[in-house]
């Protein structure tokens, strides 16, 4: 059977709705085309980090298909043409807001990247973003014990920095700052973790009458560090005298702790996608191809890719908005 409309969206996720109901605002006919038992899934779990969006009371029912949809082909000749068995969707204008490839068990898909490619269109390399790091072996045998430990750092890498939470995990570091800096990481780069920002933990210790031993350094960095976290740091770190030059540079490694991860726990903990359909490739005004008129990419399918605190959804929508205002 063949459905006829003005445009296709493909995923109904937060960009795919927030197209279509721009679209439709419009008077045009829109086809949300969703592969997942249910439309939105991403919105209803996001918070668990720091979801920034008021309300999801925006309604495309009157676009949706009720039916899951495993979309086989997608062609283009004078209109485009979707298949799904028996049904063919047709419209000459095709939104893909397929989203990224994490946390495949809630449908993530990399059907966006493989339709870019179909119509000649670039892809930025893609990674897991927004995602916690694994301990490297030594690092594994050292920290994991710490599970569930936090404290406030500044986790850094590429130039970037970023002072929030660390969480310590059963196989590496988590935590609002680390997921923040693992969007940036890339595999075997170091990341650089302050342990007492803005601290001089050594201060007290370099004052010529204080006493100088470990257990005052222990003492000292405990009033920063949670008590195991310091113990164990400082066994690791312990300095081989307490001169005013090892002071100083154990105070150098407080605040410059390097770990290069084993890498990260991969798309089905990330939160996002990193990379995706080169930017260049797309119209910034409408989100339409520039080499394929009609062809829209939009939402996390496109290498853009915000830090934590709403910045995905928020692109989500605007894309999405930007695309259903060009249909
Ligand atoms: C646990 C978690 C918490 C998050 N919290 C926040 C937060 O608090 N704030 C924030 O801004 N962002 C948050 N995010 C990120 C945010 O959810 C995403 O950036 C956003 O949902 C991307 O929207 P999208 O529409 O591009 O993609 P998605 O929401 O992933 O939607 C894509 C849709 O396409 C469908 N699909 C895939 N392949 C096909 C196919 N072949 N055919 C048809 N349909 C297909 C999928 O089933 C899905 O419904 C969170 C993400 C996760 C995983």
């Amino acid at each position: 059977m063949i459905h006829k409309y003005d445009a296709l969206v493909l995923g109904g996720g937060a960009a795919g709705l927030m197209c279509a109901v721009e679209a439709g605002k419009r008077g045009r006919r829109v086809a949300v085309l969703e592969r997942a038992e249910r439309l939105g899934k991403k919105i209803l779990i996001s918070g668990g980090g720091r979801c920034n969006f008021t309300n999801i009371h925006c309604s495309a029912a009157n676009f949706i298909s009720s039916n899951p949809i495993a979309i086989q082909e997608v062609t283009r000749a004078d209109e485009f043409v979707v298949k799904d068995g028996e049904e063919e969707f047709r419209a000459p204008a095709l939104v893909v807001a397929t989203g990224g490839l994490s946390i495949p068990k809630m449908g993530a898909t990399g059907f966006g990247y493989d339709l870019a490619r179909q119509f000649g269109l670039g892809i930025r390399e893609t990674r897991p973003g927004l995602v916690p790091l694994l301990f490297g072996a030594e690092d594994s045998r050292h920290y994991t014990e710490l599970a569930g430990v936090s404290a406030e750092v500044i986790a850094a890498c590429e130039g970037q920095h970023f002072r929030e939470k660390m969480l310590v995990t059963h196989r590496g570091l988590s935590g609002p700052a680390i997921l923040q800096i693992s969007s940036y990481w890339r595999k075997a780069e170091s990341i650089l973790i302050d342990l007492a920002p803005d601290q001089e933990v050594n201060a007290g210790l370099l004052e010529a009458t204080a006493p100088r031993n470990i257990a005052a350094l222990r003492a000292a960095l405990r009033r920063f560090l949670p008590n195991r976290l310091a113990d164990r740091w400082l066994e690791i770190h312990e300095p081989k005298s307490l001169t005013n030059v090892s002071l100083k540079e154990v105070e150098r490694k407080i605040h410059n702790w390097a770990l290069v991860p084993a890498g990260t726990e991969g798309y089905g903990k990330a939160e996002v996608t990193a990379g995706g359909v080169d930017t260049d490739e797309l119209s910034a005004k409408t989100m339409e191809s520039r080499k394929v008129p009609g062809l829209f990419f939009i939402g996390e399918v496109v290498d853009v890719t915000g830090h934590l605190g709403g910045f995905n959804f928020q692109w989500a929508w605007a894309s999405g908005a930007s695309a259903g205002r060009a249909l």
